[in-house]
């Protein structure tokens, strides 16, 4: 029987396991999807693939499937890249499953104490912040291979040219207010010539994305009602990490339009102009711009504006396995799916990596301390030619 299209968008039963199982239904099991997803292609199994999981959370939900430690773990290792959604011809909302499920899983199984700890931080980023100075002076000291700190540079301050410029406020989240802060500065040249004057209200915070994946939808819910009462009604958000802008898309719907600020730069691009680059730089496109906010037209259509540059897109691998705390939990798939991003990189033969995603940089740094990898916004306005005052 053809499921019902309540079950496709909307209108779900406000019992969870009802309401995974509705999900779940609308599948047909076609298998299209198995070849778009980076887990599958992995490890070839079943489990291990958006069929798999999605008959797996089904079953858990219905009472037909016990849990045990090896089931969770197929569903522990998602990456949430939903790449399986985009690909999907019958309108599955694996996301929304898949959120479902881990909210189900989580409430009956707790979360580990690191989780904990970093869901914790990230919906507090001003701690977060004065946190990282000590995590500063201590990286050189620290076993483990972990992120590199971010760089002790203030947080740039909203622009006071273009005050004559259309008005929007700049999201700048958890992790990224530190780890993009020099996005967030490039986007404010960027604007202020392309004539969008912005404001960086203080009392935002994280986007929740963080949470929401882990299953902790309570969490996720409050971090998305500070941001409504944060973010004034009706003036456009920019959002400058791909990872972050579908949540806070979510949190501020009917309230204030939500934009990837390449896509806000690309609608100005004529008034934006920029000095040649004599180089080759490769882009990488993470699941994030891919499948869910789907702003690669406008990253490509910035960068061909910058004259003699030689941009590479790089093929399409997978998932890069940064997907939020995948990288800490699950560090050696998380290493084996950074591979072939940066083989490609390497046999591209260019000299800079672009990435709009603060996880995937973070994650594809460490495997190669040595690459020069940076937010297309910070390319895009190191090439500007600034014809208005910044
Ligand atoms: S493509 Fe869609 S309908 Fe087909 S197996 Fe995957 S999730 Fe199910
Ligand atoms: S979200 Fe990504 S990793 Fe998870 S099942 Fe879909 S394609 Fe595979």
């Amino acid at each position: 029987m053809p499921p019902a299209a309540s079950a496709r968008r909307g209108a779900l039963p406000a019992d969870p396991a009802a309401a995974i199982v509705a999900l779940a239904d609308a599948c047909v099991q076609c298998g299209l999807c198995l070849p778009h997803c980076p887990t599958y292609r992995l490890d070839r199994s079943e489990t291990e693939s958006p069929r798999g999981r999605i008959a797996l959370a089904r079953g858990l939900s219905d009472g037909t499937l016990v849990a045990d430690a090896r089931l969770d773990a197929h569903l522990d290792h998602c990456l949430a890249c939903r790449r399986c959604e985009a690909a999907c011809p019958a309108g599955v909302q694996y996301g929304a499953l898949l959120e479902r499920t881990r909210a189900v899983q989580r409430e009956r199984r707790g979360a580990r104490l690191r989780q904990r700890a970093i869901e914790w931080l990230a919906a507090r980023p001003r701690l977060f912040d004065r946190l990282l100075g000590g995590y500063r002076a201590l990286y050189p000291l620290l076993p483990h291979r972990l992120p590199k700190p971010p760089t002790r540079q203030p947080l740039p301050a909203p622009t006071a040219a273009a005050s004559d410029g259309e008005p929007a406020a700049l999201f700048i989240g958890c992790i990224a207010r530190r780890y993009d802060n020099d996005a967030h500065a490039a986007l404010l040249r960027l604007c202020a010539a392309a004539g969008v004057r912005i404001e960086i209200p203080q009392d935002q915070t994280c986007c929740g994305t963080l949470h929401a994946h882990a299953g902790d939808t309570a969490t996720a819910a409050r971090l998305a009602q500070r941001n409504r009462a944060a973010f004034a009604a009706e003036v456009p958000v920019l959002t400058t990490a791909t990872g972050c802008h579908e949540a806070i898309a979510h949190a501020l719907d009917g309230h204030a339009p939500t934009f990837d600020a390449s896509a806000c730069l690309f609608a100005r691009v004529d008034r934006l102009r920029f000095k040649p680059a004599r180089m080759r730089v490769a882009l990488h496109l993470p699941c994030t711009q891919r499948a869910v906010v789907r702003s690669d037209r406008a990253v490509r259509g910035l960068l061909a504006r910058i004259p003699e540059l030689d941009l590479v897109e790089l093929p399409d691998t997978g998932c890069c396995g940064a997907a939020g705390t995948h990288m800490l939990n699950e560090p050696e798939r998380a290493a084996r799916l950074r591979q072939s991003v940066l083989a490609a990189f390497i046999a591209s033969g260019a000299s800079v990596l672009l990435s709009a995603n603060v996880g995937c940089r973070l994650h594809l740094a460490l495997g190669d301390a040595k690459i020069d990898i940076r937010h297309p916004l910070t390319f895009l306005a190191r090439h500007l030619i600034e014809t208005r005052t910044p």
